[in-house]
């Protein structure tokens, strides 16, 4: 039967993954590419995360790079829908990459681990997701081992995150006694270690089992009942319209490594998970199943083949409908293209891609031609969509050319990798020093390598480490307040900013100069 291409958009589910290293994202991931039969068998995602390498071990960075390259887009069929997995690279390979790739999806799967509760990288990822507004599913993983309290996380939740939770199921026991969960949703039990004949027990109206069930005898079963009661009583309710706006998440406790409460996982998600949303772009909302091909670049990353120096631009379809080799319009220089050379990204191997429409996601290989927030149309209206946000940079280096009389390669180097997205610019009032700002150190790392190799530049790199930036107005600018504790730069489009060495400078500064403005305007 011939799907219309309507249906084909509908059919998309495009997310990505947040959470803390180790939290179980690899796992998880697998498990789904398994129930999507994507992959074969487990451990095929990434080369594990054994050797520990130093992270200034650039090649070895590469190594596992040049893998999830492959990786860093996911694509299965599961009961009618077509899920596209983006990659959101955790620890060493924290970078604006990772934020940008929230920019390309309408949904995420926060996975948390049940013993460590709410950790640092996913409040970041959080953050972004809740700013765009888009709906947030919560995995508790690990729900095998001893953890905190299912109670604990839930408050966790609403404390540490601010958002409204719904359990769709409840652990009972946890670890040794893990029993397995209550689903509220499908009124049933799922048992943890039970064969499929038994493993699902059906719920009474009152929301309890009938029938003559060994797990009815454990007092764990009467805990998780009461429980249930206490969440039915004082508990958010269930609302679709909250889960969509992103104010309420669902939340599913279960276990990635041991694959169980996945699949329950997945078959609800798929249910409640957003199908591509319109975008906005500068002539209004651009709507998915609008036929007019269009989309816009949230990533660029370097080919890791130091021999071909290609890079990849990620392009996020927000309309219409990608076909090999045809003509679409760079918005941003007018230019004519023709789209021969795209891949497709699945688990096992990068095929090229031949059709692909809204929530789907192409690489093109991008001889320079790209920039991220790019936006590419086959229509004669050149639509520019919204630009993509800057973030914070937490770290900076002070920068400049090893060797003074290549200062000409350096220059174009900077130059180049800053428009690209690859890392953040800022100079000095008067001397002009060069001082970058990254989000991760890898940002750093990446950009030396490529000024040595592409640009046949050598860097001096001298970390200043950490610094609160905030913005200034124009005629505030006085550069006697300049100080290391708050140094007066301006950014890549001149605007003037402070770089503050830590709260307690950022504090001072401000009472001390009440007069003077300071903002964040990537808050
Ligand atoms: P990532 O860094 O978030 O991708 O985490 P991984 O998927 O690599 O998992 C980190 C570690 O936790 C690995 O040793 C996994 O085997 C383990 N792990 C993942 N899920 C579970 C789980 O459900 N239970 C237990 N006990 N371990 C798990």
């Amino acid at each position: 039967m011939m799907t219309s291409f309507k249906d084909e958009v509908l059919s998309r589910r495009t997310f990505a993954i947040i959470s803390h290293p180790d939290a179980g994202k690899t796992t998880l991931t697998e498990q789904l590419l398994l129930f999507g039969g994507a992959i074969r068998a487990a451990g095929t995602v990434k080369g594990k995360k054994t050797g520990k390498f130093a992270t200034s071990d650039w090649m070895e960075i590469e190594k596992q790079r040049g893998i999830s390259v492959t990786s860093s887009v996911m694509q299965f069929e599961y009961a009618g829908k077509r899920v596209n997995i983006l990659d959101t690279p955790g620890h060493q390979d924290f970078s604006e990459d990772t934020y940008r790739t929230l920019m390309a999806v309408d949904s995420a799967v926060m996975i948390i681990d049940a013993a460590k509760g709410i950790e640092a990288q996913t409040i970041k990822l959080f953050k972004v997701c809740r700013m765009r507004g888009i709906p947030i599913f919560t995995f508790i993983n690990k729900l095998d081992r001893q953890g905190k309290t299912p109670l604990e996380l839930l408050a966790e939740l609403e404390e540490v995150l601010g958002i409204e939770s719904y359990p769709m199921n409840w652990p009972i026991g946890m670890g040794k006694e893990f029993l397995g969960i209550y689903d509220r949703y499908h009124h049933r039990i799922e048992q943890f270690r039970v064969e499929e004949d038994d493993r699902f027990l059906p719920l009474n109206e009152n929301g309890e089992l009938d029938g003559n069930y060994g797990i009815k005898e454990n007092t764990l079963y009467d805990q998780a009942i009461e429980e249930i009661m206490l969440l039915d009583e004082a508990g958010n309710e269930f609302s679709e319209e909250n889960i969509a706006n992103g104010t309420l998440t669902p939340v599913f406790f279960g276990s990635a490594l041991t694959n169980f409460g996945v699949q329950t996982f997945l078959e609800t998600y798929l249910q409640f998970a957003p199908s591509p949303q319109p975008r906005k772009a500068d002539v209004g909302e651009i709507e998915p199943t609008s036929e007019e091909f269009s989309g816009f670049v949230f990533k660029i990353q370097a080919n890791m083949n130091p021999a071909h120096r290609d890079r990849i631009a990620f392009v996020r379809i927000c309309s219409g409908k990608f076909e090999r080799g045809m003509n679409v319009t760079l918005s941003r220089t007018g230019k004519q293209m023709k789209l021969s050379q795209s891949t497709q990204f699945l688990a096992d191997d990068r095929s090229t891609v031949d059709a692909a429409v809204s929530g789907d996601i192409i690489g093109l290989y991008d001889t320079g031609t790209y920039q991220i927030g790019d936006t590419i149309t086959s229509g004669k209206n050149l639509i520019h969509f919204e630009k993509l946000p800057q973030f914070t940079p937490e770290l900076f280096v002070r920068v400049s050319a090893k060797n003074v009389m290549k200062q000409k390669s350096f220059h174009k180097g900077i130059n180049q990798l800053v428009q690209e997205g690859a890392i953040q610019l800022y100079r000095t009032y008067r001397t002009e020093d060069y001082i970058l700002g990254a989000v991760g150190q890898l940002q750093f790392e990446v950009f030396e390598h490529r000024m040595k190799n592409e640009y046949n530049s050598d860097v001096i790199m001298e970390s200043i480490g950490s610094k609160i930036p905030r913005w200034i107005d124009e005629d505030q600018v006085d550069e006697s307040l300049s100080s290391s504790r708050s140094l007066l730069v301006k950014d890549r489009y001149d605007k003037p900013l402070f770089l503050f060495e830590n709260d307690f400078a950022l504090r001072w500064f401000s009472d001390k100069h009440p007069e003077i403005k300071l903002s964040n305007p990537m808050e």
